[in-house]
């Protein structure tokens, strides 16, 4: 008897629990809708147009699509998906390229490093870090700057970057993600292909085998679509689809050999291919500044406190004395001969037209058929907060009243 009664009683606190867990679960789907961040590293902003891709067409045309995304300086990989998920400028996120030397920490930052996760380089607050601080759980299926060393700092899920990675995997694990019980499903989460960066970079802006990548990627994102509408969830979600930067052709005829110019005992380069951190060695500090500028021909060099405010670069303990910038399509050699199996690359001055990214967005909570001009990438963070209702705590470059008007 006593047994019925408790059993009886457990119930009953059950199918309150159940109840309060439902009410809370409505509450949360029908304001916050989970939503998906997918990048295709290189995909310059023209891609879409070349009649390759039918889903992100169809994404373009149905969803929110801007003209351009407009990187942050330098337009390269790491320091722009960082700014993305901070709504940061690498300046002041801390990551400034994809190889940097820390002048006061006296050490160097060089990505794919096992040291590059240590969780001192980051200095700004991932997407993900601000989704964990208001319990709401994020994954990511590679992203820069996710496999933080610090757990804390992490995405409550996430893959260690593994550039072969079958992409059918990739999106069978977000898929996965998808299918856990809600307490455990990520309402956040990001997704990452590098195919248009990688075959950009070996054959070309406008090769055919870019134009085959792109193809096959978009098969990828259309299999992803597809499965997520035969669940019956595809509409209830966010997805918004960026890219890093863009990409533009090179030629050996447009290359600068630095230690052509700078003779090696007078200074360290750290070459990040159109763009270069000189730090000039003891007294030779106006010697190397004097020879970069009797040459300058098709690139800028600046004192570090001369570097214009548009890169948001000065005031950084991970910026040499002296920084040269080579003009869009020009390339700093140091140590390698130029490369046919290197025929296009960014990095670049982020106002020149073939460095702007991508940027589509498509879901409840956007607009529809909604053709814009061109956005800052920065911007991002903030509207990712907007969507979850996130009070932003901290100091960020990013302003929502410049990208507000893409939501309903
Ligand atoms: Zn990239």
């Amino acid at each position: 008897m006593k047994k019925t009664y408790l059993k009886a009683n457990l119930k009953y606190i059950f199918s309150l629990q159940f109840a309060f867990i439902l009410l809370l679960s409505s509450a949360f789907s029908k304001d916050i809708h989970t939503t998906i961040l997918i990048s295709l590293d290189g995909f310059r902003y023209d891609y879409t147009e070349r009649g390759f891709n039918s889903t992100l067409k169809d994404v373009a045309k149905e969803g929110v699509y801007a003209a351009y995304l407009q990187p942050v300086f330098p337009s390269s990989t790491f320091p722009n998906h960082i700014s993305i998920i901070t709504g940061l400028y690498p300046g002041n996120h801390g990551i400034v390229a994809n190889n940097f030397f820390d002048y006061k920490k006296n050490e160097q930052y060089s990505i794919g490093k096992p040291e590059a996760t240590n969780s001192s380089w980051y200095l700004g607050e991932a997407f993900w870090e601000t989704c964990r601080k208001n319990n709401v759980i994020a994954a990511s299926y590679f992203w820069p700057s996710s496999e933080n060393a610090d757990e804390k700092r992490r995405p409550n899920y996430y893959h260690p970057y593994e550039h072969k990675r079958d992409y059918l995997e990739r999106v069978n694990g977000v898929l996965d993600w998808l299918k856990l019980p809600i307490g455990e499903q990520p309402k956040f989460i990001t997704l990452y292909f590098d195919s248009p960066d990688s075959y950009g970079h070996n054959y070309g802006s406008n090769s055919r085998e870019l134009n085959e990548s792109n193809k096959a990627l978009d098969s990828v994102l259309s299999y992803f679509f597809t499965e997520l509408k035969n669940r019956k969830i595809f509409d209830s979600l966010n997805i918004i689809i960026v890219s890093d930067h863009g990409m533009t052709d090179l030629s050996k005829e447009r290359t600068i050999n630095l230690k052509q110019i700078i003779p090696d005992e007078y200074a360290t380069i750290i070459n990040n291919s159109v763009y270069a951190f000189i730090q000039p060695k003891e007294g030779f500090n106006q010697k190397v500044y004097e020879l970069l500028k009797q040459n300058q021909n098709y690139y800028e060099v600046y004192k570090k406190s001369e570097i214009p405010q548009r890169y948001h670069y000065k005031n950084n303990d991970r910026i040499s004395d002296i920084f040269v910038i080579a003009d869009c399509g020009w390339l700093f050699l140091t140590d390698r001969p130029f490369s046919d199996k290197y025929v296009a690359t960014h990095g670049y001055d982020n106002r020149c037209m073939d460095m702007q990214a991508t940027f589509m967005a498509i879901g409840p909570d956007f607009k529809k058929s909604y053709r814009i001009n061109g956005l800052r990438n920065i911007d991002i963070y903030p509207l990712l907060c907007e969507l979850y209702g996130f009070e932003i705590d901290h100091k960020i470059d990013g302003d929502l009243q410049e990208i507000i008007h893409i939501l309903k």
